[in-house]
């Protein structure tokens, strides 16, 4: 298959600004070059693919970013700047489309979506998010209405947040388990990874932290800093130790030393790359049981799940932690969530896009 997948248009790959997108995008690259397919990317300008194979053709686009969703009021009207990069990676996407199998978008945007209704190469969408959208959740309807097949999600749990769809099509996500080690470090330090925003919660993570008297290893890009300050200023100093963004490789390798991830959202988690990262390595982790993670996590097996926003209950798993093998860990993300499976997922369902449209364009 020849497949020209759509980055996200928030943060070039690389820049941590696009969160999970960026490493489902790459494992999803990874996947269909071993299974032998044609593979196009359109990113913004100084994206960088991990695993930097010669056989993918990356293009770059230039313009003005959107705003992340989940950082805008739910009503809030589509706004798209003035030589929009979301248009130009559409008309760029299109051009090499019109001689590809398909389209396969990861924007989380309006435009995309809308555009299923109006090009004749048949596009489908990862949908990386709950419903952030009172607009977009309107027009994934109308376009399900008409092409039942052209959205996937990464958990049933996300999914919900979408009513209207019915049996929805589940593809989990990918990890290249070539780039995490796995290590037997049973008392190592608390870690906690995400984008440092309101609905990743790493306060709750930090009260944690504080009630043990320890440090919390924090990596991740800082995207809303009078946040990370308000959390700073909550506990007593030295608690957070801010590592920064790191790249894969650079984080496995520190995130492998963990004895535990903690995994806090307030939002419903569309997936949870940073938990099966974690898993990769052999830490366990605890989560609230809320979104993705309370789809990944085998309670008891490879970490814990506890009551949404319950940090007393966070806290008494986390002194049972050394109960969970760390062989256990990885052997969840070979069987589960490798970037062969998440490829042969994604495969199985473009198949039945492509489908649909021949079946819908015969006169
Ligand atoms: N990440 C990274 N380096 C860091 C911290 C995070 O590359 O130092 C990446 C991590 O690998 C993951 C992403 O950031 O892919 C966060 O994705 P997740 O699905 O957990 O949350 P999202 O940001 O999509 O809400």
């Amino acid at each position: 298959m020849h497949i020209v997948l759509i980055s996200t248009p928030i943060g070039f790959l690389g820049s941590g600004k696009g969160g999970g997108v960026e490493l489902t995008l790459n494992s999803l690259v990874t996947g269909l070059l071993a299974k032998g397919h044609e593979v196009d990317v359109v990113a913004p300008k100084n994206s960088k693919l991990l695993d930097a194979s010669k056989k993918v053709k990356l293009h770059f686009v230039e313009g003005n970013e959107q705003k992340s969703w989940q950082h805008i009021d739910y009503y809030s009207s589509v706004n798209i700047p003035n030589n929009s990069l979301l248009s130009g990676m559409i008309e760029k996407a299109i051009a090499i489309g019109e001689k590809a199998d398909i389209i396969l978008n990861f924007s989380y945007d309006w435009l995309p979506i809308w555009m299923t209704l109006n090009i004749n190469i048949p596009i489908a969408h990862i949908i990386s998010m709950g419903s952030e959208s009172f607009v977009i959740s309107n027009l994934i309807a109308n376009v399900y209405s008409k092409f039942p097949n052209n959205f996937a999600f990464h958990s049933k749990t996300q999914a919900y947040d979408y009513p209207f769809i019915v049996n929805p099509i589940i593809v989990g996500n990918g990890f290249n388990l070539d780039n995490y080690i796995f290590q037997d470090c049973k008392n190592g330090p608390l870690g906690w990874v995400g984008r440092v925003a309101p609905e990743k919660g790493l306060e709750d993570a930090a009260y944690v932290a504080n009630e043990l008297g320890e440090k919390l290893n924090v990596w991740g890009i800082i995207q809303d800093k009078s946040y990370a300050l308000k959390i700073e200023k909550l506990f007593s100093p030295g608690i957070l130790e801010w590592k920064g963004f790191l790249e894969t490789h650079k984080l496995q390798k520190e995130l492998g030393t963990c004895r535990a991830l903690l995994n806090t959202p307030k939002w419903n988690e569309a997936y949870g790359n940073v938990v099966v990262e974690a898993l990769a390595c052999g830490v366990p982790v605890v989560a609230y049981k809320r979104g993705g993670p309370s789809e990944i996590i085998q309670h008891g097996k490879t970490g814990f799940l506890s009551e949404p926003n319950n940090k007393e209950s966070l806290l008494r798993y986390l002194k049972i932690i050394n109960k969970i093998d760390r062989k256990d860990c990885r052997k969840w993300v070979e069987n589960n969530a490798s970037s062969n499976i998440f490829a042969s997922k994604v495969l199985n369902w473009l198949k039945t896009v492509i489908k649909e449209k021949q079946s819908q364009d015969l006169p």
